[in-house]
């Protein structure tokens, strides 16, 4: 049998690892990436402030697999009732395909957001972020602009400052934080967002909730109640689904299965679990979903192998613990009920970022990011 993995970031390579244990060795599992390394999403935004940690946060595909064949090509389509995958270097047939493409950046038609701003999913949109910010600190500061207060803009504009902090320019340079909704980290917690808004406006961010972008212009975002001055912008304002799936965030269940052998797991999907809830588009959804997708891959494959019809499917449903994030040198943990803030909130933060380093990545990349997260002030020993 034939199994086609697209695309190697949480979902993909997690799914990947599950399969080479599961299924049988003559079965052949193909993880094609369009990059060839699977990229610690969720740290991308410190790689503003620390382009260092590039190498710690991208690790090639081929070292993080243990049987199957990695492919590295563009998906640009898959036909799911004819079981191929069309590539920008060929076509792939399979008994069953698991599509694990993640999100893109969605601009939702606002003129000039694709001209003007930059998007932060891949490590160049790091890196240019950092070139842009550090040439408004070269010609005396200025306003840095973020849109989107979801996960990756509370993060993008907490990192921003704190490098204002330590270029000294925390006078010379505005961070500006502007979302739509009425809060930041809107699909969270009322205390999850209150901390939150309180350890941006520690570090000196404005916040502008409540806005609605219509234009952005060479110098100015155009919103709903005016305008203002900018110097550069990042957007992080919304996801849509890969281009080969229409640009769509293709709809499925608990079970994940968008057509008789293929499945859909992670930002690829808007999934809605085995209790009903729509699943926040997340590293942790994408890393807690992918095990099930390997369960029901394995028993579509076992019933055609043994060709009868497939009997019962795994339903997933979303439970997490909590949720992380840094904002700057400072982090926020929602863990159960409960808000930490600060180094506590640091350590967990630090220790979760480990654990998936030390698991998907080498213990040494692990350390590193975690010295890295909690500054000079600990003593971490090397491996
Ligand atoms: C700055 C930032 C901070 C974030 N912080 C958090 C956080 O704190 N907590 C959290 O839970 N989530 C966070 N997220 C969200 C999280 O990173 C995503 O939800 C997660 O990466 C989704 O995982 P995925 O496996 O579905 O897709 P991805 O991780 O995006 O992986 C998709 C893979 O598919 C490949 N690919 C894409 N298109 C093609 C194609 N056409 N052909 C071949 N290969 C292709 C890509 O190269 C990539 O390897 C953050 C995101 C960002 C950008």
């Amino acid at each position: 049998m034939h199994v086609a993995v697209l695309g190697g970031g949480y979902a993909g390579l997690l799914v990947t690892r599950k399969l080479e244990e599961r299924l049988p060795p003559e079965d052949e599992v193909v993880l094609v990436d369009e990059t060839g390394d699977h990229l610690v999403q969720h740290e991308l935004h410190r790689a503003v402030r620390y382009p260092d940690i590039v190498e710690d946060i991208s690790l090639p595909l081929t070292d993080l697999t243990e049987r199957a064949t990695v492919r590295e090509a563009t998906v640009t389509a898959v036909d799911t009732d004819g079981r191929t995958v069309e590539l920008d270097d060929g076509t792939l047939d399979y008994d069953a395909c698991v599509v694990a493409l993640g999100s893109q950046t969605a601009d939702h038609g606002i003129p000039g957001v694709e001209e003007h701003a930059t998007p932060l999913k891949r490590l160049e949109h790091a890196a240019r972020l950092r070139r842009k910010f550090l040439d408004v600190v070269e010609t005396g500061g200025g306003t840095v602009a973020v849109a989107g207060a979801g996960l990756s803009g509370v993060q993008t504009a907490g990192e921003f400052a704190a490098l204002a902090e330590q270029e000294g320019v925390r006078d010379a340079v505005e961070v500006v934080l502007v979302e739509q909704a009425d809060t930041v980290a809107p699909s969270f917690p009322e205390n999850f967002r209150a901390e939150t808004r309180d350890a941006l406006e520690a570090y000196g961010v404005r916040i502008e909730t409540g806005t609605t972008i219509t234009e952005v212009r060479e110098d100015d975002v155009v919103t709903e109640g005016g305008s203002f001055r900018y110097d550069m912008l990042a957007w992080t304002g919304g996801v849509r689904g890969p281009d080969a799936l229409d640009g769509i965030r293709r709809d499925v269940r608990a079970d994940l299965r968008l057509a008789d052998r293929t499945f859909v797991v992670g930002d690829a999907a808007r999934i809605v679990d085995a209790d009903g809830e729509r699943v926040p588009a997340s590293a942790q959804a994408a890393v807690r979903a992918s095990p099930t997708v390997a369960t029901n891959v394995a028993r579509v494959l076992e019933a055609a192998r043994n060709d009868k019809p497939v009997e019962h499917l795994e339903k997933w449903a979303f439970e997490t613990p909590g949720w992380l994030i840094s904002v700057g040198d400072d982090a926020v943990a929602q863990l159960g009920p409960q808000v930490l803030r600060g180094s506590a909130a640091n350590v967990v933060k630090s220790s979760v970022g480990l654990t998936y380093l030390a698991e998907h990545g080498s213990l040494r990349n692990a350390l590193r990011v975690l010295r890295e997260e909690l500054g000079d002030g600990r003593v971490i020993p090397e491996p």
